[in-house]
């Protein structure tokens, strides 16, 4: 119910507006927004590099009206990547494809980040195509495998909650596409999506145990200790070395598991976002867990 109630909120178009632009409420989202700019994107993304850690560097934004600002969005993830070059890290960003101008038109939004996929090509970077709700999941995944054939710098999303997810992940990984698994974040219906915590983790450990023997370097991305436990029993079980995969999480949440992961040898990546359009992106974390307004309030009151 509170989960629901948090992803209507995040689709409100004037509490944006009135959020983006509000004081406290800009302080409340850097718990889990590493800043407005990439310079201060790019600060975090050294200070996690130097626990041991990579980044993703995600500039927020979604559902772009605009096309100039569609480019302008698309202009700034190269920067990022060159950006990150520069500073000696991996270059690597995370992006959406309605950022890009996918609810202008499929054109313009292929123009987009083919030209950002050639752009990662030229410095050996990658981008990560984020999934957004199932209205955009079979454009987003025909874009991906279109772009993969002339750009291996690009791979895909695949969120476990969706019933359709076993199909998907087969395919792509049939083609080679690289797949960042995680659980889901948007509001779906019960005809699309698991509603029940037990299916989506069943539905997670399925595709997470398809992907470590059948995947390209999957991207297991989830804060849930029964779901790490359960890839590193697995990777163990089955002879997969610990550099064969990577885990994710986000900027902000679980640090402590974070460090452990990295002290036991995995590889774990930190998406970092950063940028003005944090709201949707904000709301969504507090969806996952709404004790976090209790906790976020209190520290700022205090
Ligand atoms: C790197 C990365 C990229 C992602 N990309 C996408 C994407 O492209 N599309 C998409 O739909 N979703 C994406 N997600 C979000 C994902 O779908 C889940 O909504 C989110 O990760 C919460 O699920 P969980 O696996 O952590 O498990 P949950 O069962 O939700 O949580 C397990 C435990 O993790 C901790 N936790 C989880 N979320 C939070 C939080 N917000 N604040 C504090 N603690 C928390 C809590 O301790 C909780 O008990 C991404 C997640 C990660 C980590």
């Amino acid at each position: 119910m509170l989960r629901s109630s948090f992803l209507y909120l995040s689709r409100q178009a004037r509490l944006r507006r009135w959020a983006e632009t509000a004081a406290l409420a800009r302080r409340m989202s850097r718990r889990f927004v590493a800043g407005e700019t990439l310079a201060e994107a790019l600060d975090a993304a050294r200070r996690v590099a130097a626990q041991g850690l990579v980044v993703t560097l995600d500039h927020l934004g979604e559902n772009v009206t605009d096309e100039f600002e569609a480019r302008a969005d698309a202009a700034e993830a190269g920067q990022a990547l060159r950006e990150l070059a520069a500073a000696g890290l991996e270059p690597n960003v995370s992006i959406k494809l309605t950022q890009f101008g996918l609810d202008l038109g499929e054109a313009v939004c292929r123009q987009n980040v083919c030209q950002l996929a050639g752009q990662a090509a030229e410095i050996g970077g990658f981008v990560r195509i984020d999934m957004e709700s199932s209205a955009y999941t079979d454009r987003t995944l025909a874009i991906v495998s279109d772009l993969y054939r002339s750009h291996h710098t690009v791979g895909a999303v695949i969120q476990a909650y969706l019933r359709r997810s076993d199909r998907d992940t087969e395919r792509l990984s049939e083609e080679g596409i690289r797949i960042r698994l995680c659980k889901g974040a948007y509001l779906e219906s019960p005809s699309v999506a698991f509603e029940k915590k037990a299916e989506v983790d069943e539905s997670f450990l399925r595709l997470m145990r398809y992907l470590l023997v059948h995947g390209t370097y999957p991207a297991i991305a989830t804060h849930d200790e029964r779901m790490i436990a359960a890839t590193r029993e697995f990777a163990s079980r089955e002879g997969i070395a610990p550099n064969r995969f990577e885990f994710q999480m986000l900027y902000g949440i679980q640090r402590e598991l974070q460090r452990q992961l990295v002290a036991d040898g995995y590889r774990v990546r930190l998406y970092v976002p950063y940028g003005v359009a944090w709201y949707p992106y904000f709301m969504r974390r507090l969806a996952e867990r709404p004790a976090n307004l209790l906790f976020l309030a209190r520290s700022v009151l205090k």
